[in-house]
């Protein structure tokens, strides 16, 4: 690829010994007389002087010099322009591996993106068929379940605030985007469906253990007064009605049908065979 040249390969002492031995070339043909039409025009301007052979001889000589100068010198550029050449030929291959190293990365980040992206869907996929096949199962065998499949306590029992005319939660509330189905925990009797004031529409079960569960703010209500429901039966959607800050789900587990029995429903599940 480089193209190296040894330094002074132009220059003394070769170029001496080149020119010494043009130069008994050049005294040869001085002496037969050919030198005065061979000679440059600056030679010829000297041709009239007395000493020919020794100021012709002197100029040749000096002549060769500056054509070895001359090539030198070009030589020279030529090498300035192929060291200039070879540098930017190396740096644009350095440019273009680089590039390319960048855009690998680049493409083997997405590929690891991409991955990730399709097992955490795939998990999620998992996830939520094992929940839906454990709420199936409980239902078969008639088992407690939650009464919204795969929620969560977002407010807990006997948490103080001003929304509750007692100033304390009797009951939790699950997590529950509107329209979410909301099951009977256990198998039992509907007692109550319709309004319920602060509790909008609201479900009041007896379960077959003789203790309560009511359901609250449904956005509808899917059973009447007398209906006999298995567990993990739908018996309404979640909603936001009667005093309610948002979609959720009231529920409460109670010793009677009425508000003021309640007993903590977490611990209730719990005694049942459900997480929560
Ligand atoms: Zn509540």
């Amino acid at each position: 690829m480089a193209f190296t040249r040894a330094t002074g390969k132009h220059r003394a002492p070769g170029r001496l010994t080149r020119t010494g031995a043009k130069a008994v070339g050049i005294a040869t043909l001085a002496t037969t007389g050919v030198i005065g039409g061979l000679a440059s025009p600056a030679l010829a301007a000297d041709t009239g002087t007395p000493a020919v052979g020794d100021t012709g001889l002197t100029q040749v000589i000096a002549i060769e010099n500056v054509l070895a100068e001359r090539i030198d010198a070009q030589a020279d550029a030529q090498q300035h322009q192929a060291d200039v050449a070879e540098k930017k030929a190396e740096a644009a291959a350095k440019k273009k591996a680089e590039a390319k190293k960048k855009a690998e990365a680049k493409a083997k980040a997405a590929a690891k993106a991409k991955a990730k992206a399709k097992a955490a869907r795939a998990e999620e996929a998992r996830e939520s068929a094992v929940r839906a096949a454990r709420s199936a199962e409980r239902t078969r065998l008639g088992s407690f379940q939650l009464p919204v499949a795969g929620s969560y306590v977002s407010t807990g029992y006997k948490s103080s605030g001003s929304m509750w005319s007692s100033g304390s939660h009797s009951g939790i509330d699950f997590h529950a985007a509107s329209g979410s189905s909301v099951v009977a925990v256990g198998a039992g009797t509907v007692v109550e469906a319709g309004w319920g004031g602060a509790y909008g529409n609201n479900i009041v079960l007896r379960m077959t253990d003789g203790t309560y569960t009511q359901y609250g703010h449904l956005s509808s209500i899917g059973v009447s007064v007398g209906q006999s429901v298995g567990a993990g039966r739908q018996i309404g959607l979640s909603g936001s009605t009667g005093n309610s800050t948002g979609p959720h789900l009231h529920f409460e587990a109670r010793t009677t049908p009425s508000y003021g029995s309640d007993m903590d429903p977490v611990a209730y599940l719990r005694a049942h065979g459900v997480s929560v």
